[in-house]
C-alpha cells in the first residue's frame, strides 16, 4: 500500500530568518551586535605601553620581529585615552600603585588588564617586602595573569589569546548587550 504524505496545508512558507536560523540557508552567520563588535575588539588590542621591571624586557620582545605580536592585531600604544588593555609587566611597587590606578582610569571602556609575571601577580621575589604592592589586584581589577619570573613571550602571547576568549565569553554571557 502506497505511503501516505500528509500535505503542509496552507500554512506560511518558513522565513528566511526561519531557515538561516534552522542552518537551512548555506553561507549565512547570525549573530548579536555584542558579539560582532567584541570580535572586532578582541582582534584589534591595543597596549598601553609601559613596563615596571625586568619583566618589561619580555614584553618587549613580544613586539619585536620573532614573536611579532602585530599578528593578533595587538599594537602598543603611548596613551591611555586610545588604549583597550594594560599590561603590569614587572614590580609594583606602592610608589607606582597610584600613577597606575590613574592609567587605569584614563583608559575608556571597555578595557582589560594582563597581569604579567610572579611581581604583579603576588609580589613574587619580593614577597611581604616593605615596598612592594602584592598583586597589582589590589590597586586595578586584573582579567589574566601570566605565570613565571619572567614569564618568556611565548606565555605573553597565550595570555593575549585567553584574554581573546574572555571577551568572546563575555559578550556571549552578555546575552548580546
Ligand atoms: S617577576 Fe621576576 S622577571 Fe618579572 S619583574 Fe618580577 S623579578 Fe623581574
Amino acid at each position: 500500500m502506497a505511503e501516505v504524505t500528509l500535505g503542509q496545508g496552507n500554512r506560511p512558507a518558513s522565513s528566511l530568518l526561519d531557515r538561516t536560523l534552522s542552518g537551512m540557508v548555506p553561507g549565512v552567520i547570525t549573530t548579536t551586535t555584542g558579539q560582532l563588535f567584541a570580535m572586532a575588539r578582541k582582534s584589534s588590542l591595543w597596549m598601553l605601553s609601559f613596563g615596571l621591571a625586568c619583566c618589561a624586557i619580555e614584553m618587549i620582545s613580544t613586539y619585536m620581529a620573532h614573536y611579532d605580536f602585530d599578528r593578533f592585531g595587538v599594537v602598543t600604544w603611548p596613551s591611555p585615552r586610545q588604549s583597550d588593555v594594560m599590561i603590569v609587566a614587572g614590580t609594583v611597587v606602592k610608589k607606582m600603585a597610584d600613577p597606575i590606578r590613574l592609567l587605569y582610569e584614563q583608559m575608556p571602556e571597555p578595557k582589560w588588564v594582563i597581569a604579567m609575571g610572579s611581581c604583579a601577580t603576588n609580589g613574587g621575589p619580593y614577597y611581604r617586602s616593605y615596598s612592594v604592592v602584592m598583586g597589582v589586584d589590589h590597586v586595578i581589577p586584573v582579567d589574566v595573569y601570566v605565570p613565571g619570573c619572567p614569564p618568556r613571550p611565548e606565555a605573553l602571547l597565550y595570555g593575549i589569546l585567553k584574554l581573546q576568549e574572555k571577551i568572546m565569553q563575555d559578550a556571549k554571557e552578555s546575552g548580546g548587550k
